[in-house]
């Protein structure tokens, strides 16, 4: 089945931080891939910014690099390549200085859509919005576009809110958390709102426990100073694991619309309630496999920074009451995969004696590697012998089930991308949701820094410390198997 492509409407996309390495690695191939699929009219173009003294063909001579190394080699189509490389241009500036912007007002177009990508340190955020509009290169349709981190707390991001607030209304903020952009997330939302299946169950009296893993095999490697002042809980709680954990938590929306669906998002962060202490697992991993330790890589031979996280967070109202939620991520871990496990109940009477080993109905969904969803089944072991059960998996791999090559389902950014050009801000974090994230992450960290707590070693490539196995066996349940 060859999937649908419309085309959006013709558009002027700046990227700031154009020469940066997530416009290379995501951005510039992501905008290729969607061009080449016809989707990006060819009325449109891409305008890099950012401080390098490049012309235009050095910057296209960055560009076509970028979708050689990051675009799959069978993928790239020279034809195709050189018609994209003619939709480029730069401009040369610094965002804190007034050069350049003259030039760039000069080459916005009227009558497309206006977007401006900030790829760059959020400090320049406000640099950035502030000439956007003294330049008049920004008006009231156009869009923005941030990157995370937003704020590492409750004050920074409200500050950065204000900043942004200042020169555009929320609607035509977008900002970006790339697991909203992932084809198995939505489809989270489709297998819930768009069966009858499973939303009856999907509540605390069928549901025993939700498990949600991101696990990574790399380390911080050359981002110790960085990941320093963040941590795990900072780096990947507050916003992607709290953004998956909204879309299973959530009320149906009334309708799919942006707001509907970030205001249903919104009321589960405000009923997560704080969590105890020992509910909380930190770890630090160890050096091994040939790689040195997390402190050796942060420049700080006491830093007390999370590179892994587990949680057992509860929501708080009617729908979840006595539902666990647990959560970890963690790098240098066995395999990097990426999962929410749903674990149903067992039924409440069985009718087979001598039947052995039961197990729950799971309902997996996969986020990485190879998207799709399991759900986990009680059948009859095939032959004589009497009722013996075994569970098997009803497997739903979406690039096999709708028989699409994997490669052409669009990355996260380029749905996210063209979601913007579109006007479309399902996919994107409100600001109200963002600072209510904070609100519930910063009293968990200000109450380990309070208490002093070191996290615990972990060998490198193992499944997590050993704290995070006993925060579930205290509970009589398990971590499922981190696979790759
Ligand atoms: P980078 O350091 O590789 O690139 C920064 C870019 O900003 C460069 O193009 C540089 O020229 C430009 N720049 C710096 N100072 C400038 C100034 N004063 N005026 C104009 N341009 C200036 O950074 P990156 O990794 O591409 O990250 C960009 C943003 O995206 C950051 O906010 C980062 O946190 C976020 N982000 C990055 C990744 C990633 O994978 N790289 C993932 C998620 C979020």
């Amino acid at each position: 089945m060859v999937s649908r492509v419309i085309p959006v409407d013709a558009f002027d996309l700046v990227i700031f931080g154009g020469t940066g390495d997530l416009a290379k690695r995501k951005i510039l191939p992501g905008l290729y891939r969607r061009f080449q699929a016809g989707q990006m009219t060819e009325n449109s173009r891409i305008i890099g910014a950012a401080r390098a003294d490049l012309n235009e063909d050095s910057f296209r001579a960055l560009v076509a690099e970028a979708i050689e190394e990051f675009v799959p080699k069978d993928r790239q189509d020279s034809k195709i390549v050189a018609q994209f490389l003619e939709k480029i241009g730069y401009v040369s500036i610094d965002a804190t200085g007034e050069g350049g912007w003259g030039k760039l007002k000069d080459l916005m177009r009227d009558g497309v859509v206006r977007a401006f990508y900030f790829s760059v340190a959020p400090s320049l955020f406000g640099d950035i919005a502030e000439r956007l509009h003294l330049h008049e290169i920004a008006d009231a349709q156009s869009r923005i576009v941030v990157e995370k981190p937003f704020g590492r707390d409750l004050a920074s991001a409200k500050a950065l809110n204000a900043v942004l607030a200042a020169h555009f209304t929320e609607a035509q903020i977008y900002r970006i958390d790339h697991y909203l952009g992932k084809e198995t997330v939505q489809n989270l939302m489709a297998v819930r709102f768009a069966n009858i299946l499973f939303e009856p169950l999907w509540k605390a009296e069928y549901v025993d426990h939700v498990q949600i893993t991101v696990a990574e095999t790399v380390g911080v490697d050359g981002r110790g100073a960085y990941y320093d002042k963040s941590g795990a809980m900072r780096d990947m709680v507050q916003n992607h694991m709290m953004q998956l954990l909204c879309l299973i938590a959530m009320e149906p929306p009334y309708h799919f619309d942006p707001d509907a669906v970030r205001d249903e998002k919104l009321k589960v962060i405000r009923a997560l309630d704080p969590v105890k202490p020992e509910h909380i697992v930190r770890g630090q991993y160890l050096a091994g496999g040939g790689e040195g330790s997390y402190v050796e890589h942060s420049e700080d031979p006491s830093s007390k920074t999370e590179s892994y996280i587990a949680l057992k967070v509860n929501v708080s109202n009617w729908r979840w009451q006595g539902t666990p939620f647990y959560l970890r991520t963690g790098k240098r871990l066995r395999a990097r995969a990426s999962e929410i496990a749903i674990t149903f109940k067992q039924p409440p009477h069985s009718i087979f004696d001598d039947a052995k080993g039961w197990l729950e109905n799971v309902l997996v969904i996969r986020l990485q590697p190879n998207e799709g969803m399991n759900l986990m089944v009680m059948i009859k072991e095939p032959g004589p012998g009497g009722m013996r059960l075994m569970q098997v998996p009803l497997d739903m791999a979406f690039a096999d089930a709708l028989g699409v090559d994997a490669e052409d389902v669009p990355d996260a950014y380029e749905r996210l991308i063209m979601d913007v050009i579109r006007g479309n801000q399902t996919l994107f974090m409100r600001g109200d949701e963002v600072e209510a994230a904070w609100a519930w992450t910063d009293p968990l960290i200000e109450g380990w820094e309070a208490r002093g707590d070191k996290p615990q070693g972990y060998d490198a490539g193992s499944s997590g410390p050993e704290d995070a196995l006993m925060l579930m066996h205290r509970d009589g349940r398990r971590w499922r198997e981190i696979k790759g």
